[in-house]
C-alpha cells in the first residue's frame, strides 16, 4: 500500500526543536511496520510567516488530487488527527479527497478506533477541540522523549549539574557541586564508609547539599550514588539513553560504588581490623577474611591483644583447611609480594630505565622522520603536477596522456596527504608513564611501609585484582603490568602498550 506522510509542528514546538523529527519517526516506523511504501512526505513547520501552513496544506491537497490515481496513493498517514486538520474546513476537504480520490486517513496514534480514521465524521470533528486540549500532555511528553533521544535529560538537572540557556549544550557541570559528586563517588568506592560516615566526612570537608540543609543525609547520598546520569546515561521508562552532557564519574568507579551499595564489597571501617571485610578472600571458598581481636591474659595479669584474620565462612566444605593468619604475618606477606616486583640489582634497574627512555625517544624520532619524508614527497609530487601542466599547455603532450598522468599523480598526492593527516599512533607520554611505573614498582615496598591504612588499601587495589589467602600463602593476583614485573624483569617495549 502506498502512503503519504504528513507532519506538522506549531511555532512553539518548533522553538523547542524536537517534535517534527519525533513525528516523522513514528510515522515512518508505522509505515514500515505495516509494510506500507512511503511515496511522499510533506512536513510543515509553522513559521512566523502567517499562512505558511495554509500553503503547505494546499500544496499537499493539490498534489494528492493530481497524483493519487497515477501514483496509486491510498492513505495519508499522520501522527494524530490534529496534525492534518485544525478546523472544519480542512476536515471537509479531506473528506472530499476520500470521496473523489479514494485516499483515506490513517493515524499512528488513533484514539477513535479503527473505523474512525476512514470515515472522518462530523462527530469526530466535534471532539477535536476537546481532543486537542486533552492531548497537550501527551504532546509535551513526546517532546520530552525526543529531547532524551537527543541526549539531554528533561526537567531540572540533577545535583552536580546546572541548566543553562545554551541550546547546543543546555546542561553543564556545576562549578562546585560537580566536585562534590566526584568526591562522593571517590570516597564511597573505597568501601570504607557507610552512608552516615560519608555524610560526616563531607560536612567536615566543607561540601554542602543545599543552602537550607547542608548535610548529605542517607537518602540524598543513596540517590546520588545510584544515579546513572553521572556516567552519562539517561534512564527513561527503564531504557538507558546516551547523554550528551559531560560525565562526572568513570564507569569503573560507579560500578565499584554499586558493589559497595549492594554489600558485595562492604568493608569494615574498624581501624583495628584494617584488612577485614573483603579486602582479602579465602583461597578455598572465596569467602572474605574477617578479623578477630583476641585478648590473652598472661601469668603476670597483663593482657595482650592479638589480631587474627580467618575465613568468614561459617559452614565451610569438609576439605576446607583451617585458615588463620596473624595480622603481622599477613603484613609481612604483603611486603614480600611487593618486594617481588622489585629488581634488586641497581645496575640492572638503571639499564632498564635507560632502555625505556631510549626506546621511547626512538619512537618519537621515527615519527618525526616519517612525517618529514612524507612532507618532502608531497612537495615533489606537487612540482611534478606543475611541470606536467606546463608541458601540456606547451602542447608537448596529448590531452589523453595528460589526463592519465595527472590522475596518477593526484592519487599519489591524496595518499600522501592521508598519511600526513593520520595521528601518530603512539602516546608521547607513554615513555614517561612506563618510567614512573617502573620506579613505583622499584619502591612499592617502601611506599607501603610509609602509607597509612587508607593508602595501603588503595595500593592493594591498584596493584591487584584479587587477594587470596590460603593456609600457607598469600596470592596477590596482580593487575597488568605488575604481573609481568613480579614474574621476571623482562619489561620490554612490546609490553609498553599494556600499561
Ligand atoms: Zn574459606
Amino acid at each position: 500500500m502506498k502512503v503519504l506522510i504528513w507532519t506538522r509542528v506549531s511555532s512553539r514546538e518548533q522553538r523547542e526543536g524536537y517534535s517534527i523529527d519525533a513525528q516523522m519517526r513514528v510515522c515512518r516506523e508505522r509505515a514500515e511496520r505495516q509494510n506500507w511504501t512511503v511515496i511522499r512526505e510533506f512536513q510543515v513547520a509553522e513559521s512566523a510567516k502567517r499562512g505558511a501552513e495554509r500553503l503547505a496544506f494546499n500544496e499537499m491537497f493539490t498534489w494528492v488530487r493530481r497524483n493519487a490515481k497515477r501514483e496509486g496513493l491510498e492513505v495519508i498517514l499522520a501522527h494524530k488527527l490534529d496534525r492534518v486538520c485544525r478546523n472544519m474546513k480542512d476536515a471537509v476537504r479531506l473528506q472530499e479527497l476520500e470521496d473523489q480520490c479514494g485516499v483515506k486517513l490513517a493515524f499512528v496514534d488513533n484514539q477513535f478506533g479503527p473505523g474512525a480514521s476512514g470515515a472522518l465524521s462530523f462527530n469526530v470533528m466535534a471532539a477535536v477541540a476537546q481532543y486537542y486540549s486533552d492531548n497537550l500532555r501527551s504532546e509535551v511528553l513526546k517532546g520530552m522523549e525526543e529531547k532524551i533521544r537527543q541526549g539531554w535529560p528533561m526537567g531540572h538537572a540533577c545535583f552536580g549539574y546546572l541548566n543553562v540557556s545554551d541550546k547546543a549544550c543546555p546542561i553543564i557541570p556545576h562549578p562546585e557541586k560537580a566536585q562534590t559528586v566526584v568526591r562522593i563517588f571517590e570516597l564511597f568506592s573505597s568501601g570504607m564508609y557507610t552512608l552516615d560516615s560519608l555524610g560526616d566526612l563531607l560536612i567536615a570537608e566543607g561540601h554542602t547539599f543545599r543552602p537550607s540543609y547542608h548535610r548529605f543525609n542517607r537518602t540524598a547520598l543513596a540517590y546520588i550514588l545510584h544515579n546513572r546520569a553521572y556516567i552519562g546515561e539517561i534512564v527513561h521508562r527503564g531504557v538507558s539513553h546516551v547523554g550528551k552532557f559531560k560525565t562526572l564519574v568513570s564507569r569503573k568507579t560507579f560500578d565499584l560504588c554499586q558493589d559497595v551499595l549492594k554489600g558485595r564489597n562492604r568493608r569494615s571501617s574498624s581501624p583495628e581490623l584494617p584488612y577485614q571485610g573483603g579486602i582479602f578472600r579465602c583461597a578455598y571458598c572465596g569467602a572474605m577474611m574477617t578479623g578477630e581481636r583476641i585478648a590473652r591474659r598472661h601469668m603476670d595479669g597483663s593482657v595482650v591483644h592479638h589480631v587474627y584474620y580467618r575465613c568468614a565462612n561459617n559452614a565451610p566444605p569438609p576439605d576446607h583447611p583451617r585458615l588463620r593468619w596473624k595480622a603481622a604475618k599477613l603484613e609481612d606477606a604483603i611486603v614480600a609480594e611487593l618486594e617481588s616486583m622489585r629488581i634488586h640489582d641497581e645496575g640492572h634497574a638503571q639499564l632498564i630505565r635507560n632502555t625505556l627512555t631510549a626506546a621511547f625517544a626512538d619512537v618519537v624520532k621515527l615519527e618525526a622522520d616519517r612525517r618529514r619524508i612524507l612532507a618532502k614527497l608531497r612537495s615533489v609530487i606537487r612540482g611534478r603536477l606543475d611541470r606536467l601542466m606546463n608541458v601540456y599547455l606547451d602542447g608537448a603532450i596529448e590531452q589523453g596522456e595528460f589526463a592519465v598522468k595527472q590522475g596518477e599523480l593526484r592519487v599519489e598526492l591524496a595518499d600522501v596527504d592521508l598519511q600526513l593527516e593520520e595521528k601518530p599512533n603512539y602516546d608521547q607520554k607513554r615513555g614517561e608513564t612506563a618510567l614512573k611505573l617502573f620506579d613505583f614498582m622499584q619502591n612499592a615496598a617502601d611506599i607501603w611501609r610509609r602509607s597509612n591504612m587508607a593508602q595501603k588499601r588503595e595500593l592493594l587495589g591498584a596493584i591487584s585484582l584479587n587477594r587470596l589467602v590460603s593456609d600457607v600463602k598469600l596470592v596477590l593476583e596482580k593487575r597488568k603490568p605488575f604481573d609481568i614485573a613480579a614474574e621476571g624483569p623482562s619489561l620490554s617495549i612490546g609490553r609498553g602498550d599494556r600499561i
